[in-house]
């Protein structure tokens, strides 16, 4: 079975990742987390080259370019680490995957959906999720939580506008009201352990399955 989370920055991906992973190994099942962009030494080397940029480039990536590495990182995953672990069996709790290419280079960087399509189909052979988490949280609750985190460290694409990442949520929205079949939409607002429960009732039917 393999199951992504997607959301925005600060809806709780991470966490809810591995609170889902602890419970389902609970249940004697093997489970192995992994994340986009990276879960590969290939792919996470494309991720340092996309959150870092390139020394001497103060520009970024281009949105074409930025799809095409995002493209080419989760080739990589799925060819060497999801596929593989799918057909052993094992259970894949991924965050973060295709659908957050179709929000972020998608509706924020204004690639075609159908584009996006086609760089998945060949670089990934179209490998879908059984089911997709959409993690929604409000955006008072985002801000909080970034500010947070921030003086952590940072670990995000920067240089991006409030106007994009609205793009971003809508297009997660408008994504998951197109499929239902695939995609669960969770409310990320409350506690960790709210929101696991929450999780832990929209994957009961691939349990059974
Ligand atoms: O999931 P995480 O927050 O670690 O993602 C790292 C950065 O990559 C974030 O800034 C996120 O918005 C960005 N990202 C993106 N397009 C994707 C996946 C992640 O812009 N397809």
């Amino acid at each position: 079975r393999f199951i992504a989370l997607e959301g925005g920055e600060g809806a709780g991906k991470s966490t809810q990742a591995r609170l889902l992973a602890e419970a389902l190994r609970a249940r004697g099942l093997e489970v192995i987390t992994t994340r986009e962009p990276g879960g590969t030494a290939g792919a996470e080397a494309i991720r340092s080259l996309l959150l870092n940029g390139v020394e001497g480039d103060t520009a970024g990536w281009g949105a074409r370019a930025e799809a095409l590495l995002f493209a080419a990182a989760r080739a990589d995953h799925v060819a060497r680490l999801i596929r593989p672990a799918l057909e052993r069996g094992a259970w894949v709790v991924c965050d973060r995957y295709l659908d957050s290419s179709r929000a972020y280079q998608g509706g924020g960087g204004g690639v075609s959906d159908v584009d996006l399509l086609t760089l998945h189909a060949f670089g990934s052979e179209g490998l879908l999720p059984d089911l997709t988490l959409l993690v929604e949280v409000a955006a008072e609750e985002v801000v909080r939580r970034l500010a947070l985190r921030d003086t952590e460290g940072s670990d995000r694409i920067g240089g991006r506008e409030q106007a994009y990442h609205d793009r971003v949520a809508a297009t997660f929205r408008a994504l998951a009201d197109a499929d239902e079949a695939r995609f669960a939409r969770i409310d990320g607002n409350g506690t960790p352990e709210q929101i696991h429960a929450r999780i832990l009732a929209a994957i009961a039917p691939l349990c059974e399955g």
